[in-house]
């Protein structure tokens, strides 16, 4: 069992998410999926958090209720579960030129493998983030989360100068009561000012 074969991934759900489904299931904070499950069915979950708050935006994002579309296709590998994932939403952040508010839309896909503990790190195959969870009791808010934080912009700003004028006059009025703190390592300043739209997950892959 020693490695894995990569044939052995399974195809995964990789439909444009366009349209909801019929019944989109409406998940909590309580939400917990069996993972094991999904996995052995190579089934996919679809579903979307609404009204939610996610307390790790909080001072990162003006709205911290963000509507969440989260499609997630299970499969096995190496006996592990792994999943598909895909999260549509739009962050509404503030823009570090102006500090006006700025719409940041995201089309976040990652590939996870689940694992029971930290001592199964180095069975993780390069291509996977592993996930440390109950396989049983998959806490889809905090993965959610998660994944959140990992597609913000390392620096939000508006794409062009010219929309921070456009939008600085009505937010000079309230921006003292936002504090927004995104800590990126001094090294890596030089390069997030180059590429303003990298996330979080871009650095952690190279
Ligand atoms: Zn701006």
């Amino acid at each position: 069992m020693e490695g894995f074969d990569r044939a052995e991934a399974r195809t995964y759900d990789t439909r444009p998410m366009l349209s909801p489904p019929a019944e989109l299931n409406a998940p909590t904070p309580s939400t917990v999926l069996d993972a094991e499950v999904l996995a052995h069915g190579g089934l996919t979950w679809e579903g979307e958090f609404n009204g939610t708050r996610f307390a790790r935006l909080q001072g990162v994002a003006l709205s911290e209720t963000p509507r969440v579309r989260v499609r997630l296709s299970f499969a096995l590998l190496d006996q592990r579960p792994v999943v598909h994932g895909t999260l549509l939403t739009e962050f509404e952040l503030v823009c570090q030129r102006c500090l006006g508010a700025m719409r940041y839309p995201v089309s976040e896909q990652f590939e996870l493998m689940l694992i029971a503990s930290n001592t199964e790190l180095e069975r993780v195959p390069e291509l996977y983030e592993p996930w440390v969870s109950n396989v049983q009791r998959l806490n889809l808010f905090e993965l959610v989360e998660e994944q959140l934080l990992l597609a913000l912009p390392l620096i939000a700003k508006h794409a062009t100068e010219q929309e921070c004028v456009q939008v600085a006059p009505e937010v000079f009025v309230d921006s003292s009561a936002v504090a927004v703190d995104i800590e990126v390592p001094q090294s890596q300043q030089s390069d997030a000012v180059q590429r303003p739209f990298g996330n979080l997950r871009d650095l952690l892959r190279k």
